[in-house]
């Protein structure tokens, strides 16, 4: 890990901007330096990248990524408190580091970014799930991003990863698995924060592919898995009755059984389901 010169020690730097961390805000701080540079090497060669870090908070991730050698970061953070913090590493790394403060699900960053762009962040717990969504959901693919290493509760990070039949496989895995292939590759205990927040947490790796892994339109297929897994201890003939009269059809066209349930079918069940249902 290179050295950034001249910064203090975490701890003195939220002592000394009072950064009191607001539950609200998800703010569970990584202060081990150790750790950070470990999270920032888990995303892969970041010389020649940019890297997008949502909720740097005092820095901690941020330091990490830049003592890594991340060719540019642009740090995203809601908590206008933080900033003071977050100039004095971008004056230590000069014209590395671009801080903005606002709320990420507002904001439309990739702009500002060339590309190839890594996103890094230790997300906050309330908005993690959702900008994930956004990300492996865009208008048009490829997105903007080459890979996604993102902090979750580790019970999240086991929904991305699961398969099926097991109680995890849902929605969350289906879109993380249809255009990327996300891994698990570091756990932490509560006490890797803080404060320590009450459960583990999982860091998990996305790298995106340049095509969907089963064809399938994605209004279709998101469509059919909601209206699954709304009802996943339902037989598919009943849960996706909405879809038309043929539906019992539609689905042994597609290969699959009328009375299994969500939670058997694999994501290339899904994705020609999706296919026989477009057609229709
Ligand atoms: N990256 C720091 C670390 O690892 O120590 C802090 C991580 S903390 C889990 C989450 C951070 O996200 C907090 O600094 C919080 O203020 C920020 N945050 C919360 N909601 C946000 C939002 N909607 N947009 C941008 N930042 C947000």
């Amino acid at each position: 890990m290179a050295r950034i010169d001249g910064l203090p020690p975490l701890r003195a730097v939220i002592a000394e901007h009072d950064l009191v961390a607001r539950r609200q805000l998800g703010q569970n701080f990584l202060l081990d330096m150790n750790l950070t540079a470990k999270i920032a090497r888990l995303a892969g060669d970041l010389s020649a990248c940019d890297v997008l870090e949502v909720g740097p908070g005092p820095g901690g991730l941020t330091r990490g990524l830049l003592a890594e050698g991340a060719r540019h970061v642009l740090a995203v953070e809601k908590d206008a408190r933080c900033l003071p913090a977050l100039r004095q590493i971008a004056a230590a790394c000069p014209g590395r580091l671009e801080v903005v403060i606002g709320d990420a699900l507002d904001l439309d960053v990739a702009a500002r970014l060339t590309p190839p762009i890594r996103v890094i962040a230790n997300l906050p717990y309330n908005v993690g799930t959702e900008l994930l969504i956004r990300w492996l959901n865009p208008p048009r693919w490829p997105p903007f991003w080459d890979s996604l290493t993102l902090m979750f509760q580790k019970e999240v990070a086991e929904r991305i990863v699961a398969g099926p039949g097991s109680k995890a496989y849902g929605r969350l895995a289906l879109v993380s698995q249809w255009r990327a292939d996300p891994k698990i590759v570091l756990t932490l205990p509560p006490e890797a924060f803080t404060p320590a927040p009450k459960v583990h947490s999982a860091v998990v790796h996305f790298t995106r592919r340049d095509a969907p892994r089963y064809p399938a339109d994605q209004r279709v297929l998101e469509r059919i898995t909601a209206m699954a897994f709304n009802q996943r201890r339902k037989m598919l003939r009943s849960s996706l009755k909405g879809l038309g009269a043929d539906i019992e059809d539609r689905i042994r066209a597609a290969g699959l059984a009328p009375t299994a349930r969500a939670e058997e079918i694999p994501l290339e069940g899904f994705c020609a389901l999706a296919r026989e249902v477009a057609r229709a």
